[in-house]
């Protein structure tokens, strides 16, 4: 079991609604040293990809993907959401819906930060049904970047998006994945 699964199993809250409350380590409060080793998972499931950007959303995917940035030495672009003052022919733009806010957002990159060379490595700290990775996906297409992977730090595998990314044949590499969560009890995933 890794540093991220015990936090997972000793932390975290199942709130009504299908959500895991990790604030207290990942994405409110932020354990460092978490963050930090999560960055080295990805970078040895990925570290035989040629990658030249790490993607991610703001804001919670920032701090994961910053670690993970750091392995392989390259940058980080995070996609910023809601209307951007500036969208037009400069920027990448792409709707997403959020589950945890019902409604949909949008997201935006600048054109200038992700080009047709970039091999990008999408990161985020949930997948749940795959809104947030779609919508990463469609901006790359727009860009005619190649995605090279995807590193979730937590997947609720009760959910499509883990299945949708596998069904598209792309190397999806989570490192802890819900398998059933109510409240007071979370069940993960055995590793392969
Ligand atoms: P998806 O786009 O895959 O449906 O959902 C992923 C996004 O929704 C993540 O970026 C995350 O911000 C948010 N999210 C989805 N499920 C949860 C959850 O159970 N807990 C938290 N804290 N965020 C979630």
């Amino acid at each position: 079991m890794n540093t991220l699964e015990k936090m997972i199993l000793d932390k975290a809250l199942v709130l009504d609604g299908g959500i895991l409350k990790v604030d207290m380590f990942l994405n409110h409060q932020i354990d460092p040293h978490l963050i930090m080793s999560m960055g080295k998972d990805f970078h040895e499931h990925f570290k035989n990809r040629e990658i030249t950007k790490v993607l991610t959303v703001e804001a919670s995917g920032i701090p994961i993907a910053l670690a993970t940035a750091l392995e392989f030495d390259v940058p980080v672009v995070f996609a910023k959401k809601g209307r951007n003052k500036n969208v037009g022919p400069d920027v990448y733009t792409s709707q997403v819906y959020s589950y945890t806010k019902g409604e949909p957002y949008e997201i935006n990159i600048f054109k200038k930060y992700l080009t047709a060379d970039d091999k990008v490595l999408f990161i985020d700290d949930f997948l749940a049904n795959g809104a947030a990775a779609k919508g990463i996906l469609d901006i790359v297409g727009q860009a005619g970047a190649t995605l090279m992977g995807v590193g979730i730090a937590i997947e609720k595998g009760f959910q499509d998006g883990g299945a949708l990314l596998r069904g598209m044949g792309i190397d999806l590499y989570s490192l802890a994945i819900i398998e059933a969560m109510e409240p007071g009890k979370i069940t993960l995933r055995e590793h392969e």
